[in-house]
């Protein structure tokens, strides 16, 4: 796998915001576990949309954590949902310097109808369409894209039919979402209140090495994968969200008799990026009349989706611009 230097044992590893490749040498497997805390919290609080709402581009968030890390040059992952259900779109990107947001698009009155009756899973609100997945690597380089369609599954599935459909390697894929109730928030003083989000996911692969014409070649046999995916297959969702259970040690749990190895950890943080300057030249892709038509009072006002900054400039400023020649 990478050139990841393996952790010595003394190494603390931080609980939570990051990402734990690993490998499994008689298995001949590798992966990577995923924890995340405060960075999910942030994205699904920020919003606050719905709880069914926010499991769902919980998994999300965390399934783009899981996928987005195996960029291996600067560049962005973006993972988005489009569907004829409750939830109609889901927006996750994540950049390589470990940069995570999402939003969520969805019909208000109807999630809160649906959540009144009781017990959702958040699969039910995807209904069917399509998850595309998007590697950016620069302006100067092809972007990747990768289609799988949404027929009423939730999104561990989907991403499963993904790793079924395409060329890549066997893959096993889980995330989980929860609300963690933290034993003595009440008297801690913040204002984070008694609970926080919580989501954590995890990934194995057949361990590979470059065959001829670049192509992966399987390092293992078919037996060392069938262990390591039942072994794979008997993490529990709880497992995947619990802070006091630290990201190691669940992977030991999950595959000590495989011969497990940690890698460096990678961080994640919540942060948006945007900025005056990014939002100025979006708005100048608009022609002189659609911004006309945005603009109020001689103000255009914009609301970025993925965290809620409100930017506000004189329409002059565009309405000057779009009248240059180019
Ligand atoms: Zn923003």
């Amino acid at each position: 796998m990478e050139s990841a230097q393996t952790r010595s044992p003394s190494d603390p590893i931080p609980a939570d915001d990051l990402v734990l490749p690993f490998q499994a040498d008689r298995a001949g497997v590798s992966g990577r576990l995923v924890r995340l805390g405060p960075a999910v919290d942030e994205i699904l609080r920020g919003h606050n949309y719905p709880e069914s709402v926010c499991k769902l581009l919980g998994e999300a968030v965390a399934l783009t954590a899981l996928l987005g890390a195996s960029l291996k040059f600067d560049g962005k992952f973006t993972f988005q949902t489009k569907t004829d259900g409750l939830v109609n779109l889901l927006v996750v990107d994540y950049r390589s310097s470990g940069t995570l947001r999402g939003y969520a698009g969805f019909d208000a009155e109807a999630v809160a109808a649906l959540e009144e009756k009781g017990d959702i899973s958040p699969g039910d609100l995807l209904g069917q369409g399509h998850l595309a997945m998007t590697i950016d690597r620069g302006p100067d380089m092809d972007n990747y894209q990768g289609v799988v369609a949404l027929e009423g599954g939730n999104l561990n599935e989907a991403a499963d039919t993904y790793f079924r459909q395409s060329e890549q390697l066997p893959t096993f894929i889980r995330v989980a979402v929860a609300r963690h109730y933290s034993a003595n928030a009440a008297g801690s003083g913040t204002d984070r209140g008694p609970w926080s989000w919580r989501a954590g996911g995890l990934m194995v692969q057949h361990l590979t090495r470059e065959g001829g014409h670049g192509v992966p070649e399987k390092v293992s046999d078919d037996d060392g994968w069938n262990r390591a995916r039942i072994l794979a297959e008997t993490v529990q969702d709880q497992e995947l969200v619990d802070p006091l259970l630290a990201p190691d040690r669940l992977i030991y749990r999950l595959f000590h008799e495989e011969h497990v190895r940690a890698f460096e950890t990678r961080s994640l943080t919540f942060q948006c990026g945007c900025s005056p300057d990014r939002v100025k030249s979006m708005l100048n892709s608009f022609s002189a009349g659609e911004l006309e038509e945005m603009a109020e009072d001689g103000r255009i006002r914009v609301t970025c989706e993925f965290c809620n900054a409100q930017y506000d400039f004189d329409s002059a400023d565009f309405a000057r611009a779009s009248s240059k020649p180019n």
